[in-house]
C-alpha cells in the first residue's frame, strides 16, 4: 500500500529537523530563494523554527520576564513543517518569538525607537525618515503561503 499525497505531507511535515543538506535545499527553495519573513534574498540562509524551541526570557519590547513567566523549550517544534527560511537578520531578531509576539514587537517599533533614541525623533522631526502604522505583513503571507 502506497501513501497518498496527504500522507506523504504528513510524514514529510513531522519529519525531525535535523538540518541536513537536503533538507536546507529544500527549506532554501520554499520561497525562491528569498526569506519568509522579509522577502529578502538569501545570502545566508538561516532556518528559523516558526513555532520557537528555544526560551523565551523577554517580553515583546525587551524586558526581562519573570522566571515565572520565562517559556520553556519545546522540542516537539524541532520538525520540517515548522521551519522557515529567513535571512540572518530576521532569524537573530525573531529569535524565541513566536509570529505573533514579533509581529506585536515590529508594530511597536517606532513608538520604542521614539521612546530609546533621540537621533530617532530628531530624523523625524527633520523628515528624513516617517513612522507608518502599517500592519506588519510577513512575505510568505503577501505571497498567500501559510506559515
Ligand atoms: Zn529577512
Amino acid at each position: 500500500m502506497t501513501a497518498s499525497p496527504s500522507q506523504l505531507s504528513l510524514l514529510v511535515g513531522s519529519e525531525i529537523w535535523t538540518g541536513s543538506k537536503r533538507q536546507k535545499d529544500a527549506l532554501r527553495a520554499k520561497f525562491g530563494g528569498k526569506c519568509a519573513y522579509c522577502g529578502g534574498d538569501l545570502d545566508k540562509m538561516h532556518a528559523d523554527h516558526v513555532k520557537p524551541i528555544t526560551r523565551v526570557d523577554r517580553d515583546p519590547w525587551g524586558n526581562q520576564l519573570p522566571m515565572a513567566e520565562r517559556k520553556q523549550m519545546h522540542p516537539e517544534n524541532n520538525v520540517v513543517s515548522n521551519m522557515m527560511p529567513a535571512c540572518i537578520g530576521c532569524n537573530l531578531h525573531k529569535g524565541g518569538y513566536s509570529l505573533e509576539e514579533w509581529r506585536a514587537l515590529l508594530g511597536h517599533a517606532a513608538s520604542i525607537l521614539a521612546r530609546d533614541k533621540s537621533l530617532f525623533r530628531a530624523a523625524l522631526r527633520f523628515g528624513i525618515i516617517s513612522a507608518n502604522a502599517a500592519p506588519i505583513k510577513f512575505y510568505f503571507e503577501k505571497i498567500g503561503c501559510a506559515s
